[in-house]
């Protein structure tokens, strides 16, 4: 099989680090047009355009995804620059710890607001533009990144957990809803991935033992995602729609 994203325009939020950089070179490599996009560190993300070469016009774009009418106006923008969506990579999220016993009640409000606002309702609302443009087109693909937290739980960070769960349900609903009109929608739930957002804690006197929830003896690195996330792109894999994809080295196992 070939894999060849010539012509395609591949949308990946968060593509400035960790998961979404690998999602973005690798794409790039396979010859997509590339557009990432980041919340507040255009250094790193203008460091990561750099890195996915000049042979197409890929470009960095500032959004805070849990702004909704910045949603809108950037969708605005970016169709104006290209005139077709192919993929839409959900990747953008942020892990807030707000353990239940020790927060205040404003950290506890700020936190669920924070994660349900960039994790799901953000989610929710870029794939509702993007299925207004896939569907004016006559299809497309959308992948959301979720979460093994959304199956396992997370005790210090339940807004995450439950927004990653929220994200499942939601993707699903997508699914049914747009197949009709050649849109499918995939889910990947990871467990730990080596990116910024998991650093402090690897690092930690914690790291090995966590490492070791896998068999395997070690947690993901971001271009597994990435190789996902390009079969669920490629056509042929359309009929996946629906399902939602471990990928976490069978740390934990779910009926
Ligand atoms: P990361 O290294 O922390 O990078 C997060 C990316 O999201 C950055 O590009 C960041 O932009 C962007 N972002 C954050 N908030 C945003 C907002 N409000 N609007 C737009 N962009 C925003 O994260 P990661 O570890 O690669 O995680 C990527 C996805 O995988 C997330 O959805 C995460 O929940 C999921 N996941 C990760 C792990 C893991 O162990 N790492 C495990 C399971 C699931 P800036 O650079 O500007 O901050």
């Amino acid at each position: 099989m070939v894999i060849d994203f010539s012509g395609k325009n591949v949308l990946i939020t968060g593509g400035s680090r960790g998961i979404g950089k690998a999602c973005a070179k690798l794409f790039a490599s396979l010859n997509a047009t590339v557009i990432i996009t980041y919340k507040s560190n255009k250094v790193e993300a203008e460091q990561t355009l750099s890195e996915l070469g000049t042979q197409n016009q890929h470009s960095a774009w500032q959004l805070d995804q849990s702004n909704a009418a910045a949603i809108e106006l950037f969708y605005k923008e970016l169709l104006q620059k290209y005139s077709c969506l192919d993929v839409l990579i959900n990747n953008a999220g942020v892990f807030v710890d707000h353990k239940i016993a020790e927060v205040s009640y404003a950290d506890w409000q700020q936190s669920w607001n924070e994660t349900i606002g960039t994790n799901l309702t953000g989610v929710a609302n870029m794939c509702y533009f993007a299925s207004k443009q896939m569907i004016a087109q006559g299809g497309g693909k959308i992948i959301n990144v979720s979460s093994r937290g959304a199956f396992r739980g997370e005790p210090d960070a339940p807004a995450y957990g439950a927004s990653k769960a929220g994200l499942n349900a939601m993707s699903q609903s997508l699914a049914l809803a747009l197949a009709p009109h050649n849109i499918s929608v995939h889910i990947i739930a990871p467990g730990f991935v080596q990116t910024d957002m998991t650093a402090d804690l690897l690092n930690s006197p914690a790291g090995e033992a966590i490492k070791s929830q896998s068999p395997f003896n070690r947690v993901a690195e971001p271009e597994e995602l990435a190789r996902l996330a390009v079969v669920y792109a490629s056509s042929g894999f359309e009929f996946t729609s629906g399902g939602i994809i471990d990928l976490n080295g069978a740390s934990y196992l779910r009926s």
